[in-house]
């Protein structure tokens, strides 16, 4: 496997970066997860977009243009020959001292990984998942905003964590308003009465590139989305329920904190919309 760091292909052993970095003392960085789908990476103009925006978020200058990370990210593609896969683009601040101050820091550090991924197992594309509401909260956007896909997601596994305890492979995060933000890898959506709704973005959520394909494929197929404000009852009376990630691209949620939603199967809308973005992805 090649590894892209800092201009440079390499073997993955030699891929490595200095114990004195911020993104591993402090999380101090960001990062994005993009999939590629029969050799061509999905969605790339709009992955950077957001990669840049959150660094710029962060005080975070990326040293090299968009379009320069864009060529990397072929590159590393090709240089690995990947077909379907996954790749995890990262940018942390670079070594510094044992010390927050960012003057200290030098040489943000950008790294390419080109790998593939495990979804979900594929009977739960057809079963759909059990979610559970974690106690942790989304981060406050007044801390640290979900808008920036950063290298901290300590709150996110926290959530995680108390999903996988009670068997269940996602987690609802609520955000600091007790309304519903999204799971620690994904967005939600719900179906009731024939309306497509999802949180908006100032629920504190991250902006999510599989949401912004989905909500298009579903204004396409003439179908109502809304973007309103969602509470756990929203949920537990939905009609149907299901998540969307560059990972874990469209699966059915088919119950929250053991109420079983709708029939307790993927619904019709679900089905629809996960048949469109395969469609999208795959040309099927
Ligand atoms: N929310 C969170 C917290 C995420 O980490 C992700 C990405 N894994 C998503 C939503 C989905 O975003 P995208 O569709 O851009 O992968």
């Amino acid at each position: 496997m090649k590894i892209h760091i800092n201009g440079k292909l390499v073997p993955k052993e030699q891929a490595v970066i200095s114990v004195f970095d911020h993104g591993l003392l402090y999380g101090d960085g960001v990062f994005e997860g993009i999939r590629v789908y029969g050799g061509k990476v999905f969605l790339l103009e709009e992955h950077l977009k957001r990669l840049y925006e959150g660094a710029r978020a962060i005080r975070l200058e990326i040293p090299v243009s968009q379009p320069e990370l864009a060529t990397a990210v072929e590159e590393t593609v090709e240089a690995n020959s990947l077909q379907d896969g996954y790749i995890r683009l990262v940018i942390t601040r670079g070594a510094g001292s044992l010390g927050l101050d960012i003057r200290r820091t030098s040489d943000p550090q950008v790294i390419i990984i080109a790998d593939t991924i495990s979804l979900y197992p594929p009977e739960l594309y057809e079963q759909g998942l059990k979610l559970i509401t974690a106690s942790t909260i989304r981060n406050h956007p007044q801390a640290l905003s979900p808008q920036v896909k950063s290298l901290n997601y300590l709150n996110n596994i926290l959530a995680k964590i108390e999903g996988t305890d009670a068997d269940c492979l996602e987690a609802l995060m609520m955000n600091h308003k007790g309304e519903v933000a999204e799971c620690t890898g994904d967005n939600i959506f719900i179906v009731k009465n024939g309306v497509l709704k999802t949180p908006p973005t100032d629920a504190g959520i991250l902006e999510g590139i599989t949401r912004a394909a989905v909500i298009q494929l579903a204004k396409q197929a003439g179908l109502d989305v809304r973007e309103v404000t969602l509470t756990r009852h929203d949920i537990y009376s939905a009609d149907e329920c299901f998540l969307t990630g560059s990972a874990a691209e469209v699966i059915a949620a088919v119950s929250l904190d053991g109420r079983q939603i709708g029939d307790g199967k993927p619904g019709p809308i679900t089905k629809d919309l996960k048949k469109r973005f395969e469609a999208l992805t795959r040309g099927e």
